[in-house]
């Protein structure tokens, strides 16, 4: 990683840093279309709101752990990047995109949707019903110009695929958060995140789940806390820039992950496959996953691959690594 931090500094733009980049990964080809993976957080808090460190100390450690974007989503609160994007001479090298956690309530229950580069604060909507409420944020974020990310469901248990079924406009939620308190597991009659995902796509929602880290702490560390460095996404676009990285997080041109890494996730002619960058002992188990759930096929090499037979309506990979960390995939449709 020496090389490519190198070669990144001398900011020889970005045919040279992708060719670094690529060359790095054993036995990977060089893109032929020219993009390759940028690595970034889309849920994170400062200062502004209940985090315990300032936008700039958040926005260092993310550039020192090897993420290339960042996204700021405070509580109510839109922090104004163009400062921080300077400071970080982000051309190709780091990027932050603007956002907020739109943070509304219905009866207790709480309603938190992200806006993914939003171009102006958007305030809680409100609403009559839950479902309602969820609506009225994704409406709001999508008016202001951002990209809706429905997060947390199972935070204080507020809601599921029931609600989620009946929201128009987004196409995107957490299957995995950071936060120690959003029971991303389920339990007790209660979906897990995979279900509530698998619930969307069954119902033929072509909904997206990214992962990402809530984080709230940077300074104490534990279990207990939401630190940094959980779950992240990995977006393949042309260059790193707001536009292209939004555009791909929303047609699913990324994976999620909280460790496995990926050397390729491609649609092929009837279905999909992918290829694990191993890491020293770890063994890995690839399930493909289909309608209602359903596991359709399970694989244990590092390259997996899914042919679509007759009936089924979407697939997607779930890469299980023996330490527990996870990828997955954005699904396929027949
Ligand atoms: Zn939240
Ligand atoms: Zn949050």
């Amino acid at each position: 990683m020496k090389i490519r931090a190198a070669a990144m500094r001398t900011a020889a733009g970005m045919v040279c840093v992708g060719l670094v980049w690529w060359a790095q990964l054993p036995g990977q080809a060089a893109p032929e279309d020219g993009k390759r993976w940028y690595k970034g957080n889309l849920h994170t808090h400062t200062t502004h709101s209940d985090g315990d460190s300032t936008a700039m100390e958040v926005a260092a450690w993310y550039k020192g752990n090897r993420y290339q974007f960042l996204v700021l989503t405070d509580h109510n609160y839109l922090t104004e990047v163009e400062g921080l994007n300077q400071a970080h001479a982000a051309q190709e090298r780091f990027l932050l995109i603007p956002g907020e956690e739109v943070t509304d309530s219905h009866k207790g229950k709480p309603v938190h949707v992200n806006g993914v580069a939003l171009s102006k604060l958007v305030m809680p909507a409100g609403g009559a019903t839950l479902e309602a409420t969820i609506q009225g944020n994704v409406s709001a974020i999508a008016a202001a110009g951002g990209l809706p990310s429905v997060n947390h469901p199972n935070f204080v248990w507020a809601f599921g695929s029931k609600e989620l079924l009946q929201i128009q406009g987004a196409s995107l939620f957490e299957v995995y958060n950071g936060h120690p308190g959003v029971n991303n597991e389920g339990g007790g009659g209660y979906e897990s995140l995979d279900e509530m995902w698998d619930a969307l796509l069954t119902a033929g929602k072509r909904w997206h789940g990214i992962a990402v880290d809530d984080a709230h702490h940077f300074k104490a560390l534990g279990k207990q806390y939401s630190n940094p460095g959980r779950g992240w996404v990995m977006v393949r676009a042309g260059r790193l820039e707001a536009g292209a990285i939004t555009a791909a997080i929303r047609t699913g041109d990324f994976y999620s992950s909280t460790g496995v890494e990926l050397v390729s996730v491609e649609t092929i002619a009837g279905g999909m496959r992918l290829e694990i960058k191993p890491a020293n002992p770890l063994k890995y188990r690839t399930h493909f996953i289909g309608k209602g759930g359903q596991v359709l096929k399970t694989v244990t090499d590092l390259k997996a691959e899914y042919a679509f037979t007759g009936g089924d309506g979407y697939v997607r990979a779930r890469v299980e690594a023996s330490n527990g960390d996870k990828a997955w995939t954005q699904p396929v449709w027949k």
